[in-house]
């Protein structure tokens, strides 16, 4: 059986005939690869620490007639802080699964292994970790060639004003005058602005990039109605992510001052 060797990160793992188990990684080489990994459930196995999720490491697999199967497999990066820290958790989960769900085994996007290396990294330490989400989402979307308009009117290639909207089914933004009457997604100029940061900045700078409430929920409503409309999938880990996203920025909020009324009911 011919073997292959690279490296490659965890992202998925489902349990398989008793001890073993299936993990979706996406590798260097051959993009996405669903592999088999015997024996984990067992102690002391080798390979155990390799499928742990969000794990970079370096594998070697051997060719199956449907799956292949790890032989051998060495952790380069564990990325622990991910597993530490539920918002951390959800958008690392998150970045998984649409990463799995949007690629075809053994078809390697043009660096994406390298941008999900950047991104787990980036998210380890990150102070905004949902930021780093969107920074690896726009990359996904350019391996894919799906990359939103975000630099003139999808529709007149006018320059964009101060205020636009985005239109999913033309995968860009529009300038006011294309805007149609219903719109329902608008995107402030600080919004853009964010957006076409996420696509130029390196991963590394990301906490450099600020913004109001306004700005993060409309760009968040914008990169997952694009992720929507040109991956067509269903992800189970998004729910989990905006419940985490939700729970963290109600904690970093300041705490309410009492009001007289609530004085008054306490006596
Ligand atoms: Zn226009």
């Amino acid at each position: 059986m011919a073997t292959y060797s690279t490296e490659g990160i965890a992202l998925l793992v489902h349990k398989y005939k008793g001890t073993g188990r299936v993990v979706s990684f996406y590798t260097r080489k051959r993009g996405r690869v669903d592999a088999v990994a015997q024996g984990i459930g067992k102690p002391g196995s080798k390979l155990a620490a390799a499928v742990e999720l969000f794990t970079l490491s370096r594998l070697m697999f051997v060719e199956g007639r449907d799956l292949d199967r790890i032989r051998q497999a060495d952790v380069i990066e564990p990325h622990y802080h991910l597993r530490a820290d539920m918002t951390r958790l959800a958008c690392a989960s998150y970045i998984a699964e649409l990463t799995v769900k949007s690629s075809e085994p053994t078809h390697p996007l043009m660096g994406l292994f390298e941008h999900l290396a950047e991104a787990y990294g980036a998210l380890c330490t990150a102070e905004d970790p949902e930021v780093v989400l969107w920074w690896y989402m726009m990359r996904l979307f350019a391996s894919h060639g799906v990359t939103p308009e975000l630099s003139c009117c999808c529709r007149c290639g006018a320059t964009l004003g101060r205020l636009t909207c985005y239109l999913p089914a033309e995968a860009g933004l529009a300038c006011s005058i294309c805007t149609p009457p219903s719109n329902q997604m608008p995107l402030s100029a600080e919004g853009c602005s964010v957006l076409q940061g996420l696509a130029r900045m390196p991963a590394i700078r990301l906490d450099r990039l600020s913004m109001s409430p306004q700005a993060r929920v409309q760009v968040r409503h914008l990169l997952h109605t694009h992720a929507d409309h040109q991956f067509g999938i269903q992800t189970r880990s998004r729910k989990f992510l905006h419940q985490m996203l939700a729970a963290s920025q109600v904690a970093a909020e300041p705490p309410v001052p009492p009001t007289r009324q609530d004085d008054r009911s306490r006596l």
